[in-house]
């Protein structure tokens, strides 16, 4: 569990992204509102992974649990590639939606 601090810097965090990349899941890509979207730590806590915008994914709560299955069966090799795939995603994501913000301007 999150600590209470944490707890708010995580949604603080998570309310930047979103605001940046548009209300996506970074993993399966899919839509939704974003009180459904959690933020993730690609580097675990556990293994000294901060809160912070370059370190925090967001995902809908099927594909969270996807990669804390991963942790807790400890499949780094799979988790790794996951989050490669999951930045890149996110990379691709906010690029969209900055586009698309400036073309609504
Ligand atoms: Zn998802
Ligand atoms: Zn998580």
């Amino acid at each position: 569990m999150l600590e209470d601090n944490e707890e708010s810097s995580m949604r603080k965090i998570r309310n930047e992204l979103i605001n940046e990349c548009g209300a996506y899941c970074w993993c399966c890509g899919n839509y939704f509102t974003p009180t459904e979207l959690q933020g993730h730590h690609i580097i675990t806590k556990a293994q000294g992974g901060k809160i912070t915008k370059s370190n925090i994914a967001i995902l809908c709560d099927t594909c969270h649990k996807k990669q804390h299955q991963l942790i807790k069966q400890n499949n780094w090799r799979k988790y790794h590639k996951s989050m490669k795939n999951i930045m890149y995603t996110g990379k691709v994501l906010r690029e969209n939606y900055q586009k698309f913000m400036l073309e609504m301007r």
